[in-house]
């Protein structure tokens, strides 16, 4: 199994997650033309489309993957975006869609968001959750995270004092999106011992600092720590080696 980012940040995210057979995607904030460009255009394996929630940069074409594609999403997004035939998900309520079991689970942002645990026997357990300032759950048996890590109160401060962020954007940003300190504590918060891969999403680009948020959570899981720039793709298997 493998991610291909489609992209990963206000701009727009989008992950297709396929093996030579299967394939499921994340998100719809890019436009399809990549996400079928990304399966080689052999859309026929995709057994479903995940949207966390309602905002542009993850859902402004969920209309036309809906089309496309089952889509599953929380009932807000189904009722803004009028996609007819999604699923609605509900939080700790499991579901299949081809090999594929999904368990979603509530962030905390500011319209209702969902993350996701998604199984699959050739990848294990994965952990998606964006657009949350925090997360409650502590979950078993993970083999791979895709964890938002947006900002860092440093680098926001930064941006604040040298105008590239206005003011009033810290108190929205410290009640929806996952700062440094927090993803360490949420990664710290989960079994990490099966974990192979930890990709960080949704970062951006005028808050945050890589190289800060790399040497904040070196050494946590032993496991290198990737930042999910938009075209990387990282080997998803149970066992990579
Ligand atoms: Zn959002």
């Amino acid at each position: 199994m493998q991610l291909t980012v489609l992209g990963s940040s206000s701009a727009g995210n989008g992950y297709v997650i396929q093996s030579e057979t299967e394939a499921l995607i994340l998100e719809t904030g890019v436009g399809l033309i990549a996400a079928k460009k990304a399966l080689d255009f052999n859309i026929a394996k995709v057994a479903g489309c995940l949207i966390s929630h309602v905002h542009g940069d993850h859902a402004k074409y969920a209309i036309d993957y809906s089309q496309v594609f089952q889509t599953y999403a929380p009932a807000s997004v189904i009722a803004m975006k009028s996609l007819e035939g999604a699923t609605e998900v509900l939080p700790l309520v499991r579901f299949q869609t081809g090999r594929f079991t999904v368990l979603p689970f509530p962030g905390h942002h500011d319209v209702p968001c969902m993350g996701y645990i998604v199984s699959h026997p050739e990848m294990g357990n994965l952990m998606f959750l964006t657009d949350s300032f925090m997360c409650e759950y502590s979950f078993k048996g993970l083999n791979h995270v895709m964890l938002e890590c947006n900002y860092t109160d440093k680098a926001l401060e930064y941006a604040i004092d040298n105008g590239h962020t206005q003011a009033w954007e810290k108190r929205r940003l410290m009640t929806t999106h996952m700062e440094l300190q927090t993803t360490k504590k949420v990664l710290l918060n989960q079994d990490l011992s099966g974990v192979n891969t930890i990709t960080l999403i949704h970062m951006s680009g005028r808050n945050s600092d890589k190289n800060e948020i790399i040497a904040g959570l070196s050494g946590i899981s032993g496991k290198p720590i990737v930042i999910a720039d938009k075209g990387l793709t990282i080997d998803l298997n149970l066992s990579p080696y």
